[in-house]
């Protein structure tokens, strides 16, 4: 990565919203480097076929995991937190700030993830084939009001518990394309 790159990154960073990872280096870069601007909790756990590391620019945050050895880091300036392949993980912002997100150029499937507040169960997932040419966010915004609109995949299969759904205007998001 060059310097200029991460400059003009940095520069930028204010017009991202939350989790929007967007691609920051040229398209056959390997890895990839994503940025977010992020304020509020992820709304989901994130699952990537292949391994990730996340990298604090400013601010900082938790990321909890699962099914993880560690459940929970606190990541600040310059840290690096690497995500083994096929890990949730959820980014919980303790200040706003600038994450980075290193992905192989071709990351293969990503998910998001639900879990109980009540029991801890799985509540719900939603798989996609990542696409270069598709915004990260696009998925997310897509995943998100699939899960706030269908209150029977907001059900938890275990306890029954209703998991609510994600006010989705509390995000710089784009409207999602379909529902
Ligand atoms: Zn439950």
């Amino acid at each position: 990565m060059t310097r200029r790159r991460m400059i003009n990154a940095l520069a930028s960073a204010g017009e991202f919203g939350d989790y929007e990872d967007a691609a920051v280096l040229p398209a056959d870069t390997d890895p990839q480097v994503y940025l977010s601007r992020n304020r509020l909790p992820q709304p989901f756990h994130l699952l990537c076929e292949k391994d990730t590391v996340l990298s604090a620019l400013s601010g900082s945050a938790y990321v909890h995991l699962r099914d993880s050895s560690v459940l929970r880091f606190r990541m600040e300036i310059g840290d690096h937190v690497y995500v083994p392949a096929g890990t949730p993980h959820r980014i919980v912002p303790v200040e706003e700030g600038v994450t980075l997100r290193y992905l192989s150029r071709n990351p293969g499937r990503h998910g998001a993830a639900w879990y109980c507040a009540a029991c801890d169960a799985e509540v719900h997932r939603y798989e996609w084939q990542h696409d270069n040419d598709t915004p990260p966010v696009q998925q997310y915004v897509a995943a998100c009001a699939r899960f706030t609109s269908d209150e029977a995949a907001r059900t938890c299969p275990k306890c029954a518990t209703v998991h609510p759904g994600i006010d989705l205007a509390a995000y710089n998001w784009p409207a999602p394309a379909t529902v």
